[in-house]
């Protein structure tokens, strides 16, 4: 196995080496991780030349590696964490949990934790959407609503509603049926043979604006779009699923919310029904609680995940309205739904979910998140204003910008260039993006601008 080395441009801050054998032990770790595990969404052999960083705790923001390195955690950690590594209030949670009950089978059993966090979901969700619905991670919630969908309008009757229309360049998981309604080309094309056919309509992504036309101009044009299709094939389908507000794994596509405004509409004139994956954009990534919030609509079927249990336990749930829930009330078990995960409602995973509920109603945090924002989004001006980046953007706790450069591995040389200064960045293709826990100070935020800075300036 080839040695890997991180680069180091600065040296490890307070919480410095533990032992003098922690070099040792970090090398240790990444030979045996690459011999033995299996790294998601990763050639494996790009780690020859591109190292692994093997993390041994985390602190609020950071993260540490075994040799007393810090990375500051630009990305949540794939878009999980909300408040920080470490939290005190969600691990006291989890922890008075484990001493009444670890887990126990959802199906003809219930416990507390899954009733206090479906109740408090459905009053906070838009609309009537008071039936929670649990599996353990977001492509699974993709699968459960697109289920739903189909099986909803099978007990109408409505037989030939089978297909389900998304955005150009949508993202719902990379499970078999998420990933047939999945338009990113390095996750979909290899597997293409084998996903059910799909309509997709093109994206209300503002930066597609063309002669002066505004954010809510390309809405309008995509909601054109979609209605030509819906008009011409609503026979044929089940539901239209869209990520509202952003489009996390395009790049951090973003629209006006006046698109779902208009989608609602849509849906409900052509008897199609509207699954909002709040997978990512959820418990106030975009600002709102959820992004829906932002246009004032409600979906038929709400996916969430990732930020739910604040990024400590795998959770995932759709939330779907009364009238779904009551065409699956029937003496036929086959009008049920029978779908099911061994870990539904995991009850430790549902006392991190109502930790994280509890937070967000003690700090407030959505107004704080908003001035924050504020704060941040001036922090990021110099940045914003360099030479080298295009089309920089916000939404809430989202700040995204794509770099003018040739090169073509770009991605992975700014992941290396981020671990070299303490950061932990991911960029898609030429977009960089910041989606930071709501936990970090204007200090770290200043300090993510400015090393991304030194990045961009060398790109
Ligand atoms: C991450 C994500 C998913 C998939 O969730 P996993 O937990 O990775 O399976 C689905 N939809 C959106 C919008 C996401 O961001």
């Amino acid at each position: 196995m080839r040695e890997t080395s991180v680069p180091a441009v600065y040296s490890a801050p307070d919480k410095g080496n533990r032992s003098a054998g922690a070099a040792e032990s970090s090398r240790a770790w990444l030979a045996r991780s690459l011999a033995a595990v299996w790294h998601p969404c990763t050639q494996m052999k790009q780690h020859e030349s591109l190292p692994l960083v093997p993390i041994a705790r985390g602190d609020g923001a950071w993260l540490f590696d075994f040799d007393g390195r810090r990375y500051l955690d630009g990305v949540s950690s794939w878009w999980v964490n909300l408040f920080g590594h470490a939290n005190p209030r969600i691990r006291s949670a989890i922890v008075a949990q484990l001493d009444e009950l670890e887990h126990v089978m959802l199906a003809g059993f219930t416990h507390q934790p899954v009733v206090e966090l479906s109740e408090r979901l459905a009053a906070l969700a838009p609309g009537n959407l008071g039936h929670a619905f649990y599996g353990s991670d977001g492509a699974a919630a993709t699968e459960i609503a697109l289920k739903m969908a189909f099986h909803y309008w099978k007990n109408l009757g409505r037989f030939s509603k089978k297909t389900y229309v998304s955005l150009a360049g949508s993202y719902h998981g990379e499970t078999l049926g998420a990933l047939a309604v999945t338009d990113v080309a390095i996750f979909r094309d290899t597997y293409a043979p084998l996903l059910n056919r799909n309509l997709t309509v093109p994206s209300p992504d503002a930066r597609g604006a063309v002669g002066g036309e505004s954010a809510r101009d390309v809405a309008v044009r995509a909601a054109n779009a979609l209605e030509a299709h819906l008009a011409q094939h609503h026979e044929t389908i089940a539901a239209f699923i869209v990520e509202p507000l952003v489009q996390g794994a395009a790049g951090m596509a973003m629209h006006d919310p006046h698109f779902l405004t208009l989608a609602r509409e849509l849906c409900t004139r052509y008897d199609v029904l509207l699954i909002a994956d709040e997978i990512m954009t959820g418990f106030g990534r975009t600002g709102t609680m959820f992004a829906c919030d932002a246009a004032g609509i409600a979906p038929d079927l709400m996916c969430l995940s990732k930020g739910i249990t604040g990024g400590y336990l795998p959770l995932s749930c759709v939330l779907s309205t009364d009238a779904i829930y009551a065409a699956f009330y029937a003496d036929a078990p086959e009008r049920g739904f029978l779908h099911s995960h061994s870990y539904t409602g995991n009850p430790l995973a549902c006392a991190a979910a109502l930790a994280v509920l509890d937070i967000f109603r003690h700090d407030d945090v959505l107004a704080s998140n908003e001035m924050k924002a504020e704060r941040w989004t001036q922090i990021a001006s110099p940045l914003a204003a360099h030479p080298k980046v295009r089309a920089f953007r916000h939404r809430g706790m989202i700040w995204a910008f794509e770099v003018d450069t040739d090169r073509n591995d770009f991605a992975r040389w700014c992941f290396a260039e981020g671990i070299a200064r303490e950061l932990l960045l991911r960029p898609i293709g030429h977009t960089v993006y910041f989606m930071p826990p709501y936990i970090l100070s204007d200090d770290e935020f200043a300090l993510l601008c400015e090393r991304t800075r030194e990045i961009v300036d060398q790109a």
